[in-house]
């Protein structure tokens, strides 16, 4: 490895204030972050309207550095996913959905993760490591050359969700970085709207990720009440139900959009009862929100199965009865293993993996 410094771990205050300590002024920061995040330049060399002298100093002091794809699949659906080689032994993935109006870029935020919730494969392999800014950002640049994006043509990449691997809020000063460089008109100018981070309900990083860069919200719901979101949302142990709403509340004061979207996993006999939706319904009562049923894609030694479609059917027919937006997430890229959940999954060390699967919990009580 380099000790340059990677220009793509900063946002534009961070590069400004690089450059600043080089004796350059601000728009030189914009100029070159225009270069790196519009036009995909990595190649110091070819930023033309950027004086000699400075790229000089650029090619001896800093670097672009983004993880390496190590594979690309595309499902019969569209769904790319691109596996990320993040060095150590550890991979991450980022999946692109394209659909008739948008283009959805789900990216990761850590290798693996800490907070183990039961259904998840991610939480499943347990923790490595917290991504870097210039690696979050890294999977919008590198996604975005392997669309083939150019600088001024159409954006294929309008949206962006934090779902890939990892818990954004668990490493927020990195993705308040990355989130920036999105937004910003020099970078990918992407609108608050349409940049969503998904969390499992860490309140306090959720009252700081909305003073400091409010995007749209999803929670990671999954259960309508503290007896059963404490086995298998185990962060609900310390932040219960009645805490994260009002912590939903508070976040959208700020928010862009005057909603937060409710994930809702669907476990079949665990989390899917007529009693669970009415459970839904009173929370709905509480908090301006959306519900997004996501039917729950199975992985290797897993407890849970998916709820039937008719049961799903009928989950949300008792919502949407009660004047709630309620959908159904159509599962997308699964004969890749893009669908949520199963990212990287296939490419873990097996042996590893099966180690540190927890006990079957009984969740029927
Ligand atoms: N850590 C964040 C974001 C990543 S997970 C969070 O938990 O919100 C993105 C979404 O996929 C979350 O709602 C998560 O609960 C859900 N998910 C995890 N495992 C899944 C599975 N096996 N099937 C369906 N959805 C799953
Ligand atoms: Fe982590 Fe989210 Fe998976 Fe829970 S669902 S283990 S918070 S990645």
């Amino acid at each position: 490895m380099t000790d340059k410094t990677n220009l793509l771990d900063f946002d534009l205050d961070g590069l400004v204030e690089w450059f600043a300590a080089r004796g350059e002024k601000p728009f030189r920061a914009r100029q070159v972050m225009r270069w790196l995040h519009r036009a995909g330049v990595s190649d110091f060399a070819q930023m033309s309207d950027v004086a000699k002298g400075l790229r000089a100093t650029l090619a001896a002091e800093a670097c672009v550095h983004v993880p390496n794809a190590v594979r690309d699949s595309e499902s019969t659906d569209g769904t790319r996913k691109w596996l990320l080689d993040v060095g150590a032994g550890n991979a991450i993935e980022t999946v692109f959905i394209p659909e008739a109006s948008r283009g959805t870029l789900c990216i990761s935020s850590q290798a693996g993760c800490a907070l183990d919730c039961a259904f998840c494969s991610t939480g499943k392999q347990g923790f490595n490591r917290n991504l870097s800014a210039a690696e979050i950002i890294g999977q919008l640049w590198l996604a975005n050359r392997l669309l083939g994006a150019t600088a001024d043509g159409e954006r294929i990449i309008s949206n962006v969700v934090m779902m890939g691997m990892g818990e954004p809020l668990a490493n927020l000063d990195n993705v308040i970085t990355a989130l920036r460089v999105m937004l910003d008109d020099h970078g990918y100018g992407l609108s608050r709207r349409r940049v969503t981070v998904s969390t499992s309900g860490i309140v306090p990083a959720m009252d700081r990720l909305r003073e400091a860069c409010p995007v749209a919200l999803a929670v990671s719901l999954h259960a309508a009440n503290d007896a059963l979101r404490d086995k298998i949302v185990p962060i609900n142990q310390k932040y219960p139900l009645r805490a994260l709403l009002a912590a939903c509340n508070r976040y959208l004061s700020a928010a862009p959009r005057d909603f937060v979207t409710f994930e809702y996993v669907m476990l079949d006999g665990v989390n899917d009862s007529d009693k669970d939706a009415r459970e839904l319904i009173a929370i709905a009562g509480q908090v301006s929100c959306k519900y997004n049923l996501i039917p729950f894609n199975p992985f290797p030694n897993s407890p849970f199965r998916r709820s039937p479609a008719e049961r799903i059917r009928r989950f949300a027919g008792i919502l949407q009865d009660a004047g709630i937006v309620a959908t159904t997430r159509k599962t997308r890229g699964d004969d890749v293993d893009a669908a949520c959940g199963q990212l990287a999954g296939q490419v873990l060390d097996k042996t590893r993996r099966t180690q540190i699967l927890h006990p079957v919990r009984e969740l029927r009580q």
